[in-house]
């Protein structure tokens, strides 16, 4: 199976194909270098937008309105729902979910979950690759969406240049979002279940926070967009807060700064995992022992450590 044959494929509108590149993506399988090498000329016309928030806020309902709305505007839609806490992956999850399912007779929309497997890095490892197999595939519109509000969560939110943060009455939330630092990321807030007398109460708590928190470059200062995902209401506005978060991020030069930074964490992850797959097989032991007993310096032992060339194959990942 070549790389390029499944990319057209895919392309096509080929699911099947598709659902193979990230599956190869997912696994870590050894093709995936070679693969992401094929498709990247193909890449960076997509625009990505990660939605996060605690379980039962309304990220799938919310998701769903979205996915219809852009559906409405001619784009196709990639949904990956990314769940750092469970071992289920290959997209029944998802795909099973109500409001998804609007969509599921929709060629131009794909819906794919994607799990740990109880490997948090390997998650942050395959998610940036399956994001560029799904831009490469024709996808206007990709949607990350990660459960919950926590140092993962923030991680996986940093790959999309417009960032959602949905709360809700009663989730009780907004203060442990703060903590994990996730405001910080955030571009645009959903206080979702606006039906719900409470909700005015987040929105204001949401404004004090935002208020204290210095947020982000002084030109954008994040919405807060008030929704009732059930019945449709605040997605057209949630949908003008996006694009004009898009227009922004293109005309203040933002989106190649966040592309680039995204980039040189990428760069520094394989770098290091690298290094560190290079350290178990090597010489560390040895050079432990001579720091320890004081025969060598540690500077020397770490600069000896990093010319250590092995011959065997980098591993990556
Ligand atoms: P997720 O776990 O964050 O993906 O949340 P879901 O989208 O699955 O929604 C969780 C529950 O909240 C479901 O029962 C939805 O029907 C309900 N829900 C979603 N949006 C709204 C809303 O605007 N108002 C109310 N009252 N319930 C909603």
């Amino acid at each position: 199976m070549s790389g390029n044959t499944e990319l057209k494929k895919a392309r096509a509108g080929d699911t099947r194909a598709l659902a193979r590149l990230i599956s190869l993506v997912e696994d870590s399988s050894p093709r995936v270098r070679d693969l992401i090498k094929e498709l990247l000329p193909s890449t960076g016309s997509a625009r990505i937008i990660g939605l996060t928030g605690s379980p039962g806020v309304g990220k799938s309902t919310v998701t769903g309105a979205l996915i219809g709305a852009y559906r409405a505007a001619g784009s196709r839609v990639a949904v990956l729902a990314v769940d750092p806490t469970s071992p289920f992956s290959g997209g029944a999850l998802l795909g099973d979910r109500v409001r998804m399912q609007d969509h599921a007779l929709d060629d131009q929309v794909y819906i794919r979950s994607m799990a740990s497997r109880g490997h948090l890095g390997g998650l942050a490892a395959s998610t940036p690759q399956a994001i560029r197999v799904l831009d490469a595939a024709g996808f206007e519109l990709i949607i990350i969406e990660t459960v919950g509000v926590g140092q993962a969560e923030v991680a996986i939110a940093s790959l999309a240049d417009s960032v959602v943060v949905l709360l809700a009455p009663g989730m009780g939330d907004a203060i442990q979002a703060a903590k994990a630092g996730i405001l910080e990321v955030a571009d645009l807030f959903v206080v979702n279940k606006a039906d719900r007398p409470d909700s005015q109460q987040v929105v204001r708590d949401l404004r004090n926070m935002i208020a204290l928190a210095h947020l982000g470059p002084a030109d954008w200062k994040p919405p807060i967009v008030s929704t009732i995902a059930m019945k449709g209401e605040g997605i057209d506005e949630l949908v003008g807060r996006l694009d004009a978060h898009w227009s922004w991020l293109g005309s203040s030069g933002t989106l190649e700064q966040r592309r680039q930074a995204r980039a040189r964490e990428e760069i520094t992850a394989l770098a290091f995992a690298a290094l560190r797959g290079r350290l178990t097989v090597n010489r560390l032991d040895t050079l432990a022992r001579e720091v320890a007993s004081g025969r060598l310096d540690p500077f020397a032992a770490a600069e000896e450590l990093l010319n250590t060339r092995d011959g065997t194959d980098t591993e990556y990942g």
